[in-house]
């Protein structure tokens, strides 16, 4: 389905492997296009391509052939500085191991993104707080990794990915790690960011996951099985006592 301002588009994007003489053809002819405010879930088997489609989308990695045009712009041929800048103001990520700085506070955590960015300390403070805040961990800015749960630990990853105000939010299996509470909490806490205007792509293999989107794209053997729309279910939280 075409929205009239895709924040994405994907035009025949092929991506092959090369190992020594051996090609892979990882992705071979995607062509999706995304919208604005859209909720995505990708699924597929293991080796169905995935990763490498999200690490196109991300721009962390080159198409082989193909067009790809993030929120406009024709990215695929950038040079890696420019493809980092265009990653930096346009997206956030969120993986499946948080990838959280152990002996460093939630708020410090959050605050990373914008000390690369050049943000001062100040600023930085403020948004970090303020990203933290909404996920629900207003009361949490100096707690570290280890004193967190790991729903806990999955939202600051969330916020330190909101922190740069991204117009896409992309997680590779984002509850992987997580219980099946905990996937409906963060689940949940992705929805409502979706109800605010972020996109969100997802990567999951859980079906269980899936049915919170409002589209849902299978992949296989590298490329597009089937693309369909349908009401998402709403993420619930338990109550937690
Ligand atoms: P998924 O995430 O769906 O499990 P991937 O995108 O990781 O799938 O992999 C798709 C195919 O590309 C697989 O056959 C995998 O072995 C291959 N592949 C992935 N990354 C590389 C790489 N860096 N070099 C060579 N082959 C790769
Ligand atoms: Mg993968």
């Amino acid at each position: 389905m075409e929205s009239a301002s895709p924040i994405l588009a994907l035009e025949d994007v092929v991506k092959v492997y090369r190992l020594g003489d051996v090609e892979v053809r990882a992705l071979r002819g995607i062509t999706l296009s995304v919208g604005a405010g859209d909720f995505v879930a990708i699924m597929g088997a293991s080796g169905s391509g995935k990763s490498t489609l999200m690490n196109i989308i991300g721009c962390l990695d080159r198409p082989t052939s193909g067009r790809y045009l993030l929120a406009g712009r024709d990215v695929a041929g950038l040079p890696k500085g420019r493809l980092a800048e265009v990653r930096n103001q346009t997206l956030g990520f969120v993986f499946q191991s948080f990838n959280l700085l152990p002996r460093t506070d939630a708020l410090e955590n959050v605050e990373l993104p914008l000390i690369y960015a050049g943000v001062r300390a100040r600023e930085r403070r403020r948004r970090a707080a303020e990203a933290l805040a909404q996920v629900g961990l207003g009361d949490r800015l100096h707690h570290r990794p280890n004193q967190l749960s790991g729903g806990q630990q999955q939202r600051v990853a969330i916020a330190r990915a909101l922190v740069s105000r991204p117009r896409l939010l992309l997680a590779d299996e984002p509850t992987g790690n997580l219980d099946s509470r905990t996937s409906v909490e963060v689940m949940a806490l992705l929805q409502a960011l979706g109800r605010s205007g972020l996109t969100v792509l997802l990567v999951t293999h859980e079906a269980d996951i899936a049915r919170y989107a409002a589209r849902v794209v299978v992949i296989r053997d590298g490329l597009v099985q089937s693309d369909e729309r349908r009401a998402p279910e709403v993420a619930v939280p338990e109550v937690s006592a």
